[in-house]
């Protein structure tokens, strides 16, 4: 049996038809538009899985089910997309029951994070533990929890939303209403704002980490101090959860080394038990396709 991966963001929607042993067999992405009506858009998402569907040759008959991941906060219980930031169009949309329209076959909806964590549990960088934790740092940060070998959803799907961790109140005001956030002082989002500022021009983060290794005073400072944010959050994630491992993916990860050595330095100081201080940090394997497959594994895994 195959299932139907969806995975909605705010700028684009990527489907995919995976199988049982996570092959991606077919995918595609339609931009999210956020100015026609939600039902619409789910229509159009349809459309493109049923025309994926008969392009394979398959039909409704051969899906085990529908995976939908999203962006939080959702509610999972109800079915709706609740208030997504960057997607007030969709707030409070009743995402699951506009999908029944098209749909006969079994629709499973978590957010995207946690859907990612259970991607990286079926296929990625995490297929060797019961214990770790998913974490996403890109245009916000997120976490999917996944603990004595089950996914930890939350009673409404809303559990690992770590971007609202406070890590320091000193550092301004969050969108939520609370200061210094995690997601408000080391998402990518939040790297080029503070950078484009210290330097009187529009940067991405992208290039605050290229200029920090080439020796810019005031970008390496600012980088280190993004390190010790990320270094921080993660130690409240050990200290919480005790996980084996920790498996960090999103645009930032992209860094790669320099970023991992330092997280992990700053995890070896200051975790408190000797276990926690030796948790390996390691990059999540499926940045490319971990929406859609992580979709899909809410159908395959058990979970
Ligand atoms: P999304 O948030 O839509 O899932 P990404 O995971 O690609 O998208 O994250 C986008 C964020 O990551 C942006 O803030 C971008 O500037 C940043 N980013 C992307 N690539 C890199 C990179 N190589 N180095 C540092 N930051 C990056
Ligand atoms: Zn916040």
């Amino acid at each position: 049996k195959y299932a139907i991966g969806i995975d909605i963001g705010g700028t684009k929607t990527a489907i995919g038809i995976v199988d049982s042993l996570g092959t991606v067999c077919a995918k595609t992405s339609l931009p999210t538009d956020l100015s026609i009506d939600p039902h619409h858009m789910v229509s159009r998402m349809a459309d493109a899985a049923k025309q994926m569907l008969a392009e394979q040759k398959l039909n409704e008959a051969h899906l085990a089910g529908i995976g939908v991941g999203a962006p939080g906060p959702l509610n999972t219980k109800t079915g709706h997309i609740v208030k997504p930031p960057n997607m007030t169009a969709w707030h409070n949309f009743p995402l699951i029951d506009s999908l029944k329209r098209h749909f006969a076959s079994p629709i499973t909806f978590e957010n995207d994070a946690t859907a990612a964590a259970l991607a990286e549990k079926w296929q990625g960088a995490a297929q060797d533990t019961e214990h770790f934790i998913f974490i996403t740092i890109s245009t916000g940060i997120g976490a999917g929890i996944f603990s004595h070998g089950k996914l930890i959803t939350g009673s409404t799907g809303n559990a690992g939303d770590v971007g609202h961790l406070v890590i320091d109140p000193s550092a301004g005001d969050c969108v939520c209403g609370q200061q210094g956030c995690w997601e408000f002082i080391a998402s990518g989002t939040a790297i080029a704002k503070r950078a484009s500022r210290l330097l009187g021009r529009d940067v991405t983060s992208k290039e605050v980490f290229k200029l920090a290794e080439e020796g810019h005073t005031d970008m390496r400072k600012l980088v280190d101090q993004v390190y010790r944010y990320i270094g921080i959050g993660c130690v409240t994630l050990i200290n919480t959860f005790d996980p084996e491992k920790l498996v960090i993916g999103g645009g930032v990860s992209q860094v790669g080394e320099p970023l991992f050595k330092a997280v992990q330095n700053y995890v070896q100081n200051c975790a408190l038990n000797p276990s926690g201080q030796s948790t390996p940090i390691v990059p999540a394997a499926l940045n490319q396709d971990a929406g859609l497959i992580g979709a899909a594994a809410l159908i395959h895994m058990k979970y």
